[in-house]
């Protein structure tokens, strides 16, 4: 039986008995020195080590770490702000599959792209809370729905429809993330005001590499959105893809972007690129566990306090593979057998792997009907599940 843990009490261990902190004192420094090291001790040095100033060379030098080194402290500064062994299960919904007008390469829900998704509209109310309720009995406190849309505009009735699905899922306890595009500042406001945790928007590369990737959307069109939601008061969720025949300056890149910004991101994801037949990327060789482990030890040397997510290609990682992805910092992963269109890991693999390696869910952060004074509606009939 999984035993969860709340946040509240990660939060008083961290800052009452974390064991990481006398151990940070007193780690000897080792004979060959890295900038992972020198980075990562400076971060466990202090409970307010969050830094935004961080250049690309410095780290560029905690990245080119050597990877013994690099995973080691970046698991001393997971331990030191995080409980080292609880991963937030969160489940991934396509409440609106495909016909996007966006060019994203690594996408098979592109218009432009001849692969085998087809557009659907956006799904009934009845069937997403039937799949909210699904993923909360399987274990996950974030439910994220994800539709594939440019953008908001000329989508009133069903930006209106989602805003309810939002109110109703954070009624059943659960955090409550959206990707839907860019959105505007008046649509990140009503978003806040209907409940909403997060909002993803992914940055997916550094700024160099990213017109070889997307031609219809900029980047800074994207990190206008960053900042709409920001200044709404709702959680970042945003970061990238690697696999996508990137340089490895252009992971660094991105890592800056979202180690500098205003505020690190509450939620960094880190996808491997699952190649799909007819998108241009379905060529590109697959991700190798070190380049993972490489990503996720610097993001969370460099945003310590982020929730760094093990997201897709994850379901081309063995156990062993994933266990050194949560040493080396990641704490979450979506759960189910979908991730939008392609394959995620079995349910009953991801339990087996909690049981194996003593990992705990964590429970959901503040979100409970009572604190948001809304009501919850009467259970439905359910309806079909796309999950
Ligand atoms: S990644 Fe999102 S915006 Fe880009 S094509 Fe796919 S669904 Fe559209």
């Amino acid at each position: 039986m999984l035993k969860r843990i709340s946040v509240a009490a990660r939060a008083m261990a961290s800052h009452s008995s974390n064991p990481a902190a006398p151990l940070a004192a007193n780690v000897p420094r080792s004979l060959l020195g890295s900038a992972a090291e020198d980075a990562a001790l400076a971060a466990v040095a202090t409970n307010s080590a969050l830094r935004f100033d961080w250049s690309k060379n410095e780290i560029k030098r905690i990245y080119d770490s050597p990877l013994m080194d690099l995973l080691f402290y970046s698991s001393l500064v997971h331990r030191k702000f995080h409980d080292g062994r609880a991963v937030q299960q969160c489940t991934l919904l396509s409440i609106k599959t495909g016909g996007c007008s966006e060019d994203c390469s690594y996408c098979p829900q592109s218009s432009k792209h001849a692969t085998t998704v087809e557009a659907t509209k956006l799904m009934k109310e009845d069937a997403v809370l039937a799949a909210a309720r699904k993923a909360k009995e399987a274990g996950s406190s974030r439910f994220c729905m994800g539709a594939a849309w440019r953008d908001m505009e000329g989508r009133k009735s069903n930006f209106n429809s989602i805003l309810g699905y939002v109110k109703e899922i954070r009624g059943m306890g659960m955090e409550v993330c959206c990707t839907l595009g860019m959105i505007t500042e008046t649509q990140a406001k009503q978003l806040k005001e209907a409940g909403l945790t997060a909002y993803n928007h992914n940055l997916d590369t550094s700024r160099e590499f990213y017109p070889k990737i997307i031609t219809t959307r900029t980047y800074d069109e994207r990190l206008d959105t960053l900042a709409h939601v920001r200044d709404a008061g709702i959680n970042v969720c945003s970061g990238g893809i690697i696999g996508l025949g990137e340089s490895h300056d252009d992971r660094v890149g991105m890592l800056h972007t979202l180690a500098t910004l205003p505020e690190h991101p509450e939620s960094v994801p880190v996808n491997a690129l699952l190649a799909v037949e007819g998108t241009p990327l379905e060529a590109q060789e697959p991700v190798k566990i070190w380049e993972m482990i490489r990503m996720i030890g610097t993001a969370r040397i460099v945003m310590p306090q982020t929730m760094i997510r093990l997201s897709a290609g994850r379901v081309r990682f063995t156990q062993p593979e994933q266990a050194m992805c949560f040493m080396a910092g990641a704490n979450s992963i979506f759960t189910g057998d979908k991730l939008l269109t392609t394959p995620n890991n079995a349910y009953n693999d991801d339990k087996a792997m909690f049981e194996t390696l003593g990992l705990v869910p964590l429970e959901p952060k503040s979100v409970t009907a009572k604190d948001l004074e809304i009501e919850i509606p009467a259970p439905k009939v359910k309806d079909e599940i796309l999950i």
